[in-house]
């Protein structure tokens, strides 16, 4: 190659035009979301089919390439945009968030020092403080962006590890360290295991604590555990709480829990990824009764607060248990700014860092956290009239409380009384409802039954939404053996 042969990137008008298109597009498939199957009639392989197997050599047409995009990825994908998405938890693009992602990927910072972004590292601290007030969170705790509530996990029981070692671990490894334990209710995302795993602390030393009736840990149970582990010589070393749990959106008592944390001594950190959005609602800030105590809480704007994929904001009451337990700065790291400014690489696992607080910033902005409130409010009184319909409908069962907005339910006909003939009519009506590309549920077991999950998270969903969905569920169900 000619070393003179300069290539670069495309023009400046260039990616104008590209990104008009992409603009043009994007407002098309949202003003036709609703003509999308939620979920595509397509088996695993049917999309790698379609890809060649090995890279072009040649630069291609940019107009080929989106005109390829739109030919080939929407028939080959989720669509969690879609209103009648409501598997797992569901979530939102939201406008002001696809604004923000593709201005973010046009300054392309990466936040590690705050030499390396200073807007991107400065907002990052203020919109998280924006955030823990509308979630009615004590003044001073340390909030910043992990992609997940997941890898939030990890850096928040890494620097519990650190704490309940006194740093050994830091230097030496677990090896000659009495075990450490973490205790989690038998309702906790596996996230906690597996940060259990990652950690070396191993997955048997995550204490399941039994849940009540209503799928919330007992606070007696979690005390005789604790006394139970520490006679028999490990160390307690941090306690999982959940605000709206994965499977059924129960709420641990934290109120009654972080006492038996005994301020501090063991690390009391509250997975709110999910449920924390309830609290911006000022009448339902009662969830995150007892967070006050906490050591770190998680909230997964990515969730249930209208930012688009990935957001995860971790709160920490002392960032220096975060900054001890990570922070380690080689030379080509330091920087001027070290004593003045907060390099924020020094808080948790990662050392690139996207520039996502734009779309928090963006997406409070635009909605204000009133209009936030509202939006989640209004699914949480969607999820109620759900389940005045499911328990106005004749052979429909509600199978678990529903204290957000997500509603576990099931067909019971007549007739049909033993579990495993329940669970398959179930698990039939829940494949027809997917398969027709009209509504995307998901499903869980509770307590041995198996139930029909329906989560209320998406923006674009209205009642009369739900009440399609509502009407379709019975159809099928009506017309499934
Ligand atoms: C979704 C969820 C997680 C995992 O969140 P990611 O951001 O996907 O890692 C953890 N805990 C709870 C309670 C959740 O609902």
């Amino acid at each position: 190659m000619d070393m003179d042969e300069y290539l670069g990137d495309f023009s400046p008008e260039e990616l104008t035009r590209y990104l008009q298109a992409t603009a043009e597009w994007i407002g098309d498939y949202f003003a036709k979301i609703e003509e999308q199957e939620v979920f595509p009639q397509i088996e695993p392989g049917d999309f790698t089919r379609q890809l060649p197997s090995k890279p072009p050599t040649k630069g291609e047409d940019m107009e080929e390439i989106l005109a390829d995009f739109a030919r080939l990825i929407p028939p080959a994908t989720t669509h969690w945009n879609h209103p009648n998405f409501h598997a797992w938890f569901a979530n939102t693009g939201s406008a002001p968030g696809i604004v923000a992602e593709t201005l973010s990927a046009a300054l392309n910072n990466n936040a590690m020092v705050w030499r390396s972004g200073p807007a991107s590292t400065e907002m990052e601290l203020v919109v998280c403080d924006w955030l823990r007030q509308m979630l009615g969170l004590p003044d001073g705790l340390f909030g910043m962006i992990h992609d997940t509530a997941s890898v939030a996990v990890i850096a928040t029981l890494a620097a519990a590890r650190h704490r309940a070692t006194r740093g050994e671990v830091r230097e030496k490894g677990l090896r000659g360290l009495p075990q450490l334990r973490v205790y989690a209710s038998e309702e906790a995302h596996s996230s906690v295991e597996r940060a259990a795993i990652v950690l070396g602390l191993g997955s048997k030393n995550v204490v399941k604590i039994a849940a009540d009736r209503e799928f919330r840990m007992i606070p007696r149970a979690l005390e005789e555990a604790i006394a139970q582990d520490r006679k028999a010589g490990f160390v307690p070393m941090a306690v999982v709480a959940t605000v709206g749990t994965t499977g059924t959106t129960s709420i641990d008592p934290v109120a009654q829990i972080a006492p038996l944390c005994k301020e501090g001594e063991v690390w009391l950190h509250v997975d709110a990824a999910y449920g924390g959005a309830m609290a911006t609602v000022p009448q339902y800030r009662w969830v995150l009764d007892g967070c006050e105590h906490a050591d770190s809480l998680v909230v997964n704007p990515h969730k249930w607060l209208f930012v688009p994929m990935d957001c995860s904001v971790l709160f920490c009451k002392n960032a220096e248990d975060l900054r001890r337990t990570f922070s380690l700065v080689p030379s080509y790291l330091e920087t001027p700014e070290d004593k003045i400014a907060r390099n924020l690489t020094d808080y948790g696992p990662a050392m690139g860092r996207r520039f996502r607080a734009l779309k928090l910033w963006m997406v409070i902005r635009a909605y204000g956290s009133e209009g936030i409130a509202a939006r989640v409010n209004y699914h949480l009184q969607l999820a109620r009239e759900l389940q005045d319909w499911i328990a106005r409908a004749e052979n429909w069962e509600q199978l678990a409380p529903a204290p957000m907005s997500t509603v576990l339910f099931r067909h019971h006909p007549r007739g049909l009384s033993d579990e495993a003939a329940l669970e398959r009519h179930n698990r039939s009506v829940l494949e027809e409802i997917n398969r027709s590309g009209q509504a995307f549920l998901s499903h869980t077991i509770v307590r041995g039954s198996f139930a029909l999950r329906l989560a209320i998270g998406n923006l674009r969903t209205q009642r009369s939404h739900l009440l399609a969905t509502w009407r379709l569920i019975q159809e099928v169900a009506s017309r499934t053996p």
